[in-house]
């Protein structure tokens, strides 16, 4: 178990103090975890190298983004003079816990801000700049290492790492997320195209969805697709918004519920990876939660149990049994993850 984290991502600023992605959330989460004694084996990150961030965003972009200076891209996405340096720091610790769950065969965890799955090739949005995970996917594949299984289980739904992998015949993309809420995609046609058909899946839930919910996505949808494609690594879009206490979505995941997410993953991992997986913080936005859960996640796999407070179960039946069945037939008859 590594943690890879730099004090330079709590000097990423968006435009206003009480806009929710804030430095104040790394520092809910080193402060729990220093708590908890896990803050050990924190690995220090250098910036991505411009090759790896090149395949996955286009040269232009990077150039407007570095000479921007400062002013707002979109409505909820600020640029200031620093921010590409920050991201491009960020981008660097989610290759460096790649590089890490890759020889070290284990369980890494990128803490990071900016987040990047909402990053496209050619544009910022939703409170991202670079897309970390995607870069480390795409260089994974690059170096000859085989196969990447990405699971996307933040609230909203992984449009940029979607768009980057759209049409490669190497990644496996499974994205969660509320459905209707931004950025507005993520329907279960959007299956890939070309070489990668089939290998783009997309399970959108209804507001309220939570324990239950997820337990049958992991169980009837991430466990088979994972099995089939046999990947040499997992790559994590982790956001705890899903939980009841988040501010920005209504879905209503325990503290337990997300915690139990990540130990599924890394069963399967252990699995069919030789344990190997990378964990990148994308959103959560209640900072008593979002420390808890990921308190809890690093310590279940460094073998240490720590105490949970927002434990209420409010999804104990399951919702969206049409979604869910649908999208695992489709994966039985191997539409979805064609052999
Ligand atoms: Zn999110």
């Amino acid at each position: 178990m590594k943690l890879v984290y730099h004090d330079r991502f709590l000097g990423h600023r968006q435009r206003d103090e009480d806009h929710p992605e804030r430095p104040e959330r790394l520092i809910a989460i080193r402060d729990r975890l220093q708590a908890e004694k896990l803050w050990t084996d924190v690995l220090e990150p250098q910036p991505a190298a411009a090759e790896d961030i090149l395949r996955i965003h286009h040269a232009n972009y990077i150039k407007t983004l570095g000479r921007m200076g400062e002013g707002v891209w979109d409505r909820d996405t600020y640029v200031r003079p620093e921010t590409l340096e920050i991201a491009t720091l960020a981008a660097g610790a989610g290759v460096l816990a790649a590089e890490t769950a890759w020889t070290g065969r284990e369980t890494a965890w990128a803490l990071v801000r900016p987040p990047g799955h909402h990053a496209t090739a050619a544009s910022a949005m939703g409170f991202c700049y670079l897309n970390s995970l995607a870069i480390a996917a795409a260089r994974h594949v690059a170096l000859g290492r085989g196969r990447v299984a990405i699971v996307d289980v933040d609230v909203h739904h992984g449009n940029g790492t979607q768009e980057a992998f759209y049409d490669n015949p190497d990644v496996l993309v499974i994205s969660a997320h509320e459905s209707p809420l931004f950025p507005g995609t993520g329907t279960t046609d959007e299956t890939g195209m070309g070489t990668g058909a089939g290998l783009n899946i997309n399970v959108p839930l209804p507001y309220g969805s939570g324990d239950a919910t997820y337990r049958n996505f992991m169980g009837m949808i991430v466990e088979p697709a994972l099995r089939r494609w046999r990947p040499s690594i997992v790559l994590v879009s982790f956001g705890t918004d899903i939980h009841y206490l988040d501010p920005l979505a209504g879905l209503t995941l325990s503290s337990q519920g997300c915690v139990e997410l990540a130990a599924r993953i890394e069963s399967l991992a252990a699995e069919l990876c030789d344990g190997r997986v990378a964990y990148f913080l994308e959103g959560g936005y209640h900072l008593d939660s979002l420390s808890e859960i990921i308190a809890a996640a690093v310590g279940r796999a460094s073998g240490r149990k720590v105490k949970l407070k927002f434990t209420d179960v409010k999804d104990t039946a399951g919702t969206a049994a049409g979604v869910i069945d649908f999208v695992a037939d489709r994966i039985e008859q191997g539409i979805l993850v064609p052999a």
